[in-house]
């Protein structure tokens, strides 16, 4: 059974709508399209640079623009914003749900509508290509608007991430906070009061690293 350590939800809980529409740079609506030749056909999937970061360091994808001196300008034709390939380390996506689905590792948490879509770095590892058929398979199911096929997916999506995670934790790894923003969770904010134990206040802040101290939390 899938199931968080207790640290692990003692710091995250399901995020909600509004969260995972904050971070995500873009909707995903269609699976990929392996015959796709054009930047129109990757349009909305997971080979959509607009959403997911340049794959090539300061270059669009439609070929309009090209090196450093359109740095950080977007792509007026074909949308994508002229930065470097380590910008596909950090821009999420997500996926629009017809039908709300309960979060299974929150506790009674409201359903979700929204489902983010790790950046493109994570798919595109030696273990990304099952997150990437997930990811497919939610789309179609969205599309179908089969309730059962989206909450399998989900699920399978959880069980791919959740050793990632717990790994990634137990290291400290710098993408642990990206991977577990995959799960649809995120920090719960300090309560009212929190101090470090420096006397740095806390309060509000989703930080696992004192900003006053260096310590992590
Ligand atoms: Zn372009
Ligand atoms: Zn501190």
């Amino acid at each position: 059974m899938l199931q968080l350590t207790p640290t692990l939800a003692a710091r995250y809980k399901p995020a909600t709508d509004r969260e995972v529409y904050s971070q995500s740079f873009g909707l995903l609506k269609a699976p990929r399209n392996p015959a796709a030749t054009a930047w129109e056909q990757r349009r909305g999937t997971l080979d959509d640079q607009a959403i997911f970061g340049p794959l090539v360091d300061f270059e669009c994808a439609c070929g309009k623009y090209r090196g450093r001196q359109y740095q950080n300008i977007i792509c007026d034709h074909c949308g994508v914003k002229l930065t470097t390939r380590q910008a596909r380390r950090q821009r999420f996506g997500h996926i629009d749900l017809p039908v709300p689905i309960v979060h299974p590792l929150g506790q009674s948490g409201e359903p979700a509508s929204a489902i983010p879509v790790l950046p493109a770095a994570f798919v595109e590892t030696k273990g990304g290509g099952r997150l990437a058929d997930v990811y497919d398979e939610m789309v179609r199911s969205v599309a179908c608007e089969s309730q059962e096929g989206l909450t399998t997916a989900f699920n399978r999506l959880l069980e791919l991430l959740l050793p990632v995670v717990l790994v990634a934790h137990e290291w400290n790894l710098q993408e642990a906070d990206v991977l577990i923003r995959g799960m649809a969770l995120v920090p719960r904010t300090r309560p009212a009061g929190s101090l470090c134990s420096c006397g740095y206040p806390l309060e509000g802040l989703d930080v696992f690293v004192c900003p006053g101290c260096g310590k992590r939390l």
